[in-house]
């Protein structure tokens, strides 16, 4: 088993994940079997009791872990299926020492961070290594060379490269070179402090990938060379780039993975990176553009809707169109009500499509209505997840069936018409971290639906996060009205995705599709959307 450890100096948000998740597909593409884990030090077990505006997303993956936005970035570059012990964090870390400690398996010893705590982190990094029976892992150390909680897992590291030896592990420092001053230069200083404070911890970087906003100069890589102890074909430069899609070509054009076949003793393999260059023209030579419209709540952040906005991405290249996102942060305020709504729906207007997305908790929601009720008037194709389902499914029943005080159980608990209520299996549920529905879970489409045009098959896994669904006890008149639930969970019960026949487009899924999408393998509802935002603008020039 090979180890990459990933590090990350000076500052945090240097693309560490993206680092990661393209050296590790460069393997890939060699022939090696690859996983990737996220290291993160803080003491939440899990990214799911964490709000997207201050962490991102939380991701989801097919066996419910609710992980760090990292792991997505991972499984879209790997092409693979990861589980939630690839998210390593330090409250998983003392979970698991203190349950120990406490059933008496140390009994006698006094519990420590060194061994105990090291030890616990090098058992976890290698039992998952193995049992993804991967050649190389890679693992992304979070946060930056210097904090106080991430030092344990760096001892690890360390302690791990001298039991396995250096063939073995791996150093892979990212930092930040920035340019000061009116000529230009690019100050390497902030790298040198950096490294030596990693070497201060014992670990020496051998490849150091710099964050630049310009490509690395010669004397550059010869001076971070020199004081950092690296060779200079082994410093990179990882200058800003148009998109993403293309880091793991530029690492692939500085050699990095003959450099790691040499440092780790690999079978020297080619790469072959066709299928993923393939989708990178592709993405670049799309042309014309289609505006969709984001209707959230966490829309100030954009890492917190980071897997839609790639979704988009792989389905617009599919297309051959570029998508350009409004974000819009649906209103929901008390007095100013319907000049805010007035402010959304001309934004709307100059949108393609529009997307609700998931959510937790009512602000927004009055918001969200008015932009359902807009796509449904106006046949502006409409795809609701999740959250987004629900509000559209109370949209229908609202100002379609007549039932004004039709709503969600989450937001009003005495709604004469629920049409969305909590999960039975939920109301026995007190804990909040991890006990969502969650992660992958059969549905069966209705053939001649919208759903099976895009999906093309009755039987798909999707991945959910959710506590509430639509009310069972209201499908029938629901449907009677003409809404119609096209695909349903295994038992037949829970509602999984719900249209509306003589719409171009209008859809809406209770799991998040945007967890699978790939590059070269969109998600269908996504690319069903953007397929039919593309129509849309057409009749709009041609009427
Ligand atoms: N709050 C809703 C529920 O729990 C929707 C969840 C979501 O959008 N992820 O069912």
């Amino acid at each position: 088993m090979k180890y990459i450890f990933v590090t990350g100096g000076v500052l945090s948000g240097l693309g560490k994940g993206i680092a990661t998740s393209s050296i590790g597909l460069l393997l890939k593409r060699c022939g090696y079997k690859v996983t990737a884990i996220k290291i993160d030090p803080y003491l939440n077990c899990d990214a799911g009791t964490m709000n997207p505006y201050e962490h991102g997303e939380v991701f989801v993956l097919h066996d419910g872990g609710e992980v760090d936005l990292d792991l997505g970035n991972y499984e879209r570059f790997l092409d693979t299926e990861l589980s939630s012990e690839h998210n390593i964090t330090t409250g998983k870390v003392y979970l698991s020492v203190i349950d120990r400690e406490r059933k008496g398996d140390y009994l006698g010893k006094t519990v420590q961070i060194i061994p105990h705590i090291v030890n616990e982190i090098k058992t976890s990094i290698t039992r998952v290594a193995v049992s993804a029976g991967a050649d190389v892992c890679m693992v992304e150390m979070g946060g930056t060379v210097g904090d106080i909680e991430s030092m344990p897992f760096l001892e690890a590291a360390r302690q791990m490269h001298m039991e396995h030896g250096p063939e073995n592990v791996i150093f892979v420092h990212t930092t930040l070179i920035p340019i000061m001053g009116v000529v230009g230069e690019q100050k390497t200083k902030p790298t040198q402090h950096s490294v030596k404070e990693l070497r201060s911890i014992g670990i020496q970087p051998n490849i150091i990938v710099g964050r630049c906003s310009e490509p690395l100069d010669a004397s550059t890589k010869e001076k971070i060379s020199l004081f950092c102890n690296v060779r200079p074909e082994a410093v990179i430069s990882a200058h800003d780039l148009k998109n993403t899609y293309k880091v793991p070509l530029l690492l692939q054009e500085q050699n990095v993975v003959g450099i790691i076949h040499g440092l780790l003793r690999m079978k020297e393999m080619p790469c072959d990176m066709e299928p993923w260059s393939d989708f990178v023209d592709r993405f670049e030579s799309s042309e014309g553009v289609v505006r969709i419209a984001i209707v959230g709540k966490y829309t100030g952040l954009k890492d917190s809707y980071i897997s839609h906005y790639k979704a988009f991405e792989h389905a617009g290249a599919e297309c051959g169109v570029n998508v350009e996102l409004e974000w819009i942060d649906a209103p929901e305020a008390e007095h100013d009500f319907e000049k805010e709504k007035r402010v959304m729906l001309s934004r709307l207007a100059e949108c393609h499509g529009i997307l609700v997305p998931g959510g937790f908790g009512s602000r927004g929601t009055r918001g969200k209505l008015e932009a359902v009720r807009f796509a449904r008037e106006n046949d502006v194709p409409f795809l609701g997840i999740c959250l987004g389902l629900q509000i559209a499914v109370t949209e229908f029943a609202r100002n379609v069936m007549g039932l004004e005080k039709a709503n969600s159980t989450e937001f009003d608990p005495d709604t004469p018409h629920p049409v969305v209520d909590i999960l039975p299996e939920q109301l026995r549920v007190k804990n909040k971290g991890g006990t969502m529905r969650l992660g992958a879970q059969k549905s069966i489409i209705r053939p001649g639906t919208l759903a099976y045009r895009l999906y093309g098959k009755e039987v798909i896994y999707e991945r959910h996060r959710h506590r509430y669904e639509i009310n069972p006890a209201m499908i029938e008149s629901i449907e009677r009205a003409g809404w119609v639930f096209s695909a349903v969970s295994d038992d037949g019960i829970k509602m999984e995705i719900g249209e509306l026949p003589g719409k171009l487009f209008h859809i809406g899924s209770q799991f998040h599709p945007e967890f699978l999408s790939h590059p070269n393998r969109p998600a269908p509802l996504f690319l069903g959307l953007v397929r039919a935002a593309v129509e849309f603008k057409e009749r709009e020039a041609g009427s």
